[in-house]
């Protein structure tokens, strides 16, 4: 089935680290501090086990290596982390003050990102244990610190889109008419646990009017004939995001609900044609946005088209109006047009891209024609 990816290795993470640290050096901040979640994963391979209500901080500054300050029970598992040979590690003992401890390692005026997930808890202690440090969201800081993968990163990434592929194709041919939604999200789920996923993140069901509803997830109506039903669905595998979308239709379709999908398979086409280095991201939001309009379906197109994906399933880069950062190759990214009329039906296709020198590059294969179900 599928195969066991490339290791990231310590030197993979100590190059992420100081990358990081040169970058948040380069945005004027005295340092990154990062607490469990997605980018402490992403910097050093660490997962701590245990809640986090024990402050556990990496530090990254320019004139210093990497510290990782961590309650002292859970210093084995840090030990063990794949990144752990390129981080000093100090611990905190319960009955210790650990923002005193953490102080120790920070400037006392300093102007730190912080990871976005980081505990109100963690924040306010090291605030009170160093009032006159500032802090910035790593989102706002940093926003494209993960944004471009690397080759054993796109590989993961790619994996995860096959599975998810692989998904799609066996739910095709189950029931969906006479079945609630949310049965059919269960098959989703199971599919991609099947496949190699660790954790699903989102198995959206939106039967008939529900799919207009663009964040409505699955409920209890039963799918009839005559249903379009939105397919959006992902989770992790090996560390890395799937998310892709199809729009299937119970029985035969009508020629409006065949012309709304078309025009949402060539915005979603155009939008992934315009994919190149240096294109602004949100250019790839324009050209998608022209194709619905153009077809007269503007103002049912009410979201961005696109997000990153990497160690989370929702990450910068953002394809949305405004955005002006440029794509570069090794980014990965959603494009994801949807036409939704209220009461209705709504109709959403959605690939993973990544951009190459080349151009755009599909991590999700599946057929983009409205697949008719049972
Ligand atoms: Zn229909
Ligand atoms: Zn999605
Ligand atoms: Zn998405």
């Amino acid at each position: 089935m599928s195969e066991t990816p490339v290791a990231f290795t310590e030197q993979d993470y100590a190059a992420r680290m100081y990358r990081a640290a040169r970058e948040a050096a380069a945005a004027g901040l005295a340092g990154l501090l990062v607490t469990p979640g997605p980018d402490l994963i992403w910097l050093c391979g660490y997962r701590p086990t245990a809640g986090t209500e024990r402050l556990t901080l990496l530090v990254l500054t320019a004139d210093s290596e990497p510290r990782l300050l961590v309650p002292a029970l859970e210093l084995p598992d840090a030990e063990a982390a794949p990144g752990a040979g390129a981080l000093r590690m100090s611990a905190w003992q319960d009955g210790q003050d650990p923002y005193a401890a953490a102080a120790g390692l920070l400037r006392p005026h300093g102007h730190y990102g912080v990871s976005d997930a980081t505990w109100a808890l963690h924040l306010l202690g090291l605030q009170e244990a160093l009032p006159l440090t500032t802090y910035r969201p790593l989102t706002t800081a940093l926003p494209m610190l993960r944004a471009v993968k690397d080759a054993h990163e796109v590989a993961r990434l790619a994996a995860a889109g096959a599975a998810a592929d692989a998904a799609y194709q066996e739910i095709l041919s189950i029931r969906f008419a006479g079945r609630r939604e949310r049965d059919v999200a269960a098959d989703l789920a199971r599919s991609l646990l099947a496949h190699g996923h660790s954790q699903v993140d989102f198995t959206v069901v939106g039967s008939g009017p529900n799919g207009a509803n663009p964040h409505h997830e699955a409920g209890d109506r039963i799918i009839t004939v005559g249903d379009m039903v939105v397919l959006d669905f992902g989770g992790l595998k090996d560390g890395y995001g799937s998310d892709t979308t199809r729009t299937v239709h119970v029985g035969e379709p009508t020629d409006e609900e065949r012309q709304v999908h078309e025009i949402v398979r060539a915005a979603q086409q155009a939008a992934f044609e315009a994919v190149h280095p240096d294109v602004p991201c949100q250019e790839i939001d324009r050209v998608a946005r022209a194709v619905i309009e153009d077809a007269g379906y503007g103002e049912y197109f009410a979201h961005r088209t696109g997000h990153g994906i990497g160690v989370t399933t929702h990450e910068p880069p953002y394809l949305v109006a405004g955005e002006q950062r440029p794509l570069a190759p090794g980014m990965c990214f959603s494009i994801e047009p949807g036409v939704y009329l209220p009461d209705r039906f709504g109709v959403r296709i959605e690939d993973i891209v990544t951009c190459t020198e080349e151009g755009g590059r599909r991590l999700n294969t599946t057929p983009h024609e409205m697949a008719i179900v049972a």
